[in-house]
């Protein structure tokens, strides 16, 4: 059994076969996938899309890179949306939240301020209701966990992580699991494999973020969430141990990472 705890199913990239991705997935042994908002636009079609799903479960929040377009309005309506939310087993998280000081326009007045506004509250939303947060780390590490320090949540995951060991072990630290998925099967990506090698196997989670980051042999193809079996053989290989064992101990860490996922099961 395995879990994609981070897979934009609803991208426009699957139109027309969201349902046939899943199932092809489950097919492969993935039997949950964790679907993330963007965006009060989204907000309706990822629930909808998990209930659709037989292995579909869902996040709800607003993306660092779809905050300028984002108000006041769209954070209390998340805020509103989630004591409904808790009445269905698939929503298991806030996400997908975070900060991306990748993107010029993102890490300048007025953006970069909003940016932070929209992630502190919402991280405040996660621990009032008690929920973990699907976490966007791009060279924001630090100001990530700036705040995490301050306002204290559950844990969750921080998705395609990469950074340092010294940042690897502070998330670790303050409930995080680190999401890996394709980028570590490129052999160049040597700060992300050693991570994959060296960090203890309880911190991690495997995921696609398909339809992009596609593994190396698919690369530059559409991703989809039926290459996590072949992703977690990878981080097998890596760390020299048999695939069920990676299958087994990303399951229980996804577990531990989202709670709500048990009552799916
Ligand atoms: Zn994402």
């Amino acid at each position: 059994m395995w879990i994609d705890t981070h897979c934009h199913l609803d991208a426009a990239e699957f139109a027309g076969e969201h349902e046939a991705v899943a199932s092809d997935a489950q097919r492969a042994g993935v039997s949950r996938i964790v679907i993330p908002a963007i965006g009060r636009a989204n907000f309706g079609t990822v629930a909808a899309l998990a209930a659709a799903c037989q292995n579909g479960a869902y996040a709800l929040g607003i993306h660092p890179m779809f905050v300028p377009q984002a108000d006041e309005a769209d954070l209390v309506l998340l805020r509103a949306s989630i004591p409904a939310a808790l009445q269905d087993p698939r929503f298991l998280a806030i996400g997908e939240i975070g900060l991306d000081f990748f993107i010029p326009e993102l890490t300048v007045p007025p953006l970069r301020e909003k940016q932070e506004h929209f992630y502190v509250e919402q991280l405040k939303i996660a621990r009032d209701f008690d929920l973990p947060v699907l976490l966007h780390v791009r060279r924001s590490q630090e100001t990530l966990l700036k705040h995490l320090r301050r306002i204290r949540v559950r844990g969750g995951c921080a998705h395609a992580f990469n950074g340092s060991f010294q940042q690897a072990h502070q998330f670790i630290e303050l409930g995080f699991k680190l999401g890996l998925g394709g980028a570590m099967t490129f052999t160049r990506a040597l700060q992300i494999r050693r991570l994959a090698t060296e960090l203890p196997l309880a911190a991690l989670v495997l995921e696609t973020d398909a339809p992009d980051l596609s593994p190396a042999w698919l690369h530059p193809a559409r991703n989809s969430p039926a290459q996590i079996p072949q992703i977690g053989a990878a981080l097998a290989h890596l760390r020299d141990l048999p695939v069920e064992a990676i299958a087994t101990a990303t399951t229980a860490n996804a577990l531990v990472a989202m709670p709500r996922l048990a009552s799916l099961y």
